[in-house]
C-alpha cells in the first residue's frame, strides 16, 4: 500500500489532536471538520480500503467505536451522529488508509446525505443473496 499522510500520524511525524490510542488503532479529530467533534477512527495496520483490512484490526476497530462514540457525544452535546466509511474515489475515499468517521449532528452541521432508494427486484435478490452468500464462506 502507498503511503498515506495516516501513516505519518500513526508515526507520530505530523501532529494531530489524538482523542485514543491503543496497539492496534488511533483515533483523532479531523483536520477539516462537518462539524464539531468529527473524528477518525484508524487502524495502524496500513490497508486502504475496508475490505483489505484483517479481521483482528476490523475487531479492534469494532470495540473501540461505540465507546468512542459515547466519547464524542458527551464531549460535544450531541445527540445523533453518524458512521462514515468510504472505500474508493468514487466513494468519496481521499485518504487511502481505512478509517471510520465518527461525525456528530448539531442543527445543519454534520453528513449531508443524498438517499436515493430504488424498488425492489426480488428475483434478482434471491441470486444476488445467493451469489453474495457464497462468496462470504470463499
Ligand atoms: P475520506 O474522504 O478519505 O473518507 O476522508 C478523509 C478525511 O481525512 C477528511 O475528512 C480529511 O479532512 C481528513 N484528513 C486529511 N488529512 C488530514 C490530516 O493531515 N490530519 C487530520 N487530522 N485529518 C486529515
Amino acid at each position: 500500500m502507498a503511503e498515506t499522510i495516516f501513516s505519518k500520524i500513526i508515526r507520530g511525524e505530523i501532529p494531530c489532536h489524538k482523542v485514543y490510542e491503543d496497539d492496534l488503532v488511533l483515533a483523532f479529530l479531523d483536520i477539516n471538520p462537518l462539524s464539531v467533534g468529527h473524528t477518525l477512527v484508524i487502524p495502524k495496520e496500513p490497508a486502504a480500503t475496508l475490505d483489505q483490512l484483517s479481521d483482528e484490526s476490523a475487531a479492534a476497530i469494532g470495540r473501540v467505536l461505540p465507546r468512542l462514540s459515547r466519547a464524542v457525544l458527551a464531549a460535544t452535546g450531541a445527540k445523533d451522529w453518524n458512521i462514515l466509511q468510504n472505500n474508493g474515489v468514487a466513494a468519496h475515499q481521499a485518504v487511502f488508509h481505512v478509517h471510520f468517521h465518527i461525525i456528530p449532528k448539531h442543527d445543519d452541521a454534520g453528513l449531508g446525505i443524498g438517499w436515493k432508494q430504488r424498488n425492489f427486484d426480488h428475483a434478482q435478490g434471491k441470486a444476488l443473496a445467493a451469489q453474495i452468500a457464497a462468496a462470504v464462506k470463499g
